[in-house]
């Protein structure tokens, strides 16, 4: 996890400022979520992309309807794309779109093409939601990955899975961007 360069643009570094200020959201009534999240967790074992899909939206709209925001249009992808520049390779796990509300999920790692581990799927999922908040509520038309973002991410996520946040390590780069260090955050 890595936030974004810092824009050049001074209303977009106006919007990077804020979004990195912002570093928790209301948090919704957590009983249907988290029975939503294990229907979706039984669904993974079961590969069974239909349910994956049901399930994934059944928790996109309970969370939209909390934020008072439109449901995004949710899709179920089968395998991963993978870039691979030279040593360096990325996966998309997730994606959304900020012109269409198309939020795309995923199930199958790139390589291997295993079913996702539900942890892995739950996050992307929440990564990609708080993208949609980020750009229909919150006025973060770029929903820039800052630290503020990544903050949002894993307190919702904690939220929905019932499992106590990890306060986060960042380890500060010369350009100004952040990375997170996993070592330090897991001694915590
Ligand atoms: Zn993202």
């Amino acid at each position: 996890m890595k936030t974004d360069k810092l824009p050049k643009a001074r209303s977009e570094m106006e919007e990077y400022a804020r979004s990195e200020k912002l570093l928790s959201l209301p948090l919704p009534p957590p009983e249907q979520l988290r029975e939503y999240a294990i229907e979706l967790k039984q669904a993974l074992v079961d590969e069974d992309r239909t349910e994956i899909l049901a399930t994934s939206k059944l928790l996109l709209n309970t969370l939209s309807d909390y934020f008072a925001v439109p449901r995004p249009k949710t899709k179920i992808l089968s395998v991963r794309p993978l870039e691979v520049h030279g040593e360096w390779e990325f996966q998309t796990f997730g994606d959304y779109d900020t012109e269409t509300a198309v939020l795309r999920l995923w199930m199958k790692t790139a390589k291997q093409k295993k079913t996702s581990a539900y942890g892995t799927f739950l996050n992307t999922l929440v990564h990609e939601f708080c993208h949609h908040l980020d750009v229909v509520q919150l006025e973060f038309p770029n929903t820039f990955h800052t630290r503020g973002f990544y903050e949002r991410v894993a307190e919702l996520y904690h939220h929905i899975q019932d499992t106590p946040p990890k306060k986060i390590v960042w380890q500060r780069f010369s350009d100004g961007t952040y990375a997170v260090d996993w070592a330090k955050t897991m001694r915590r």
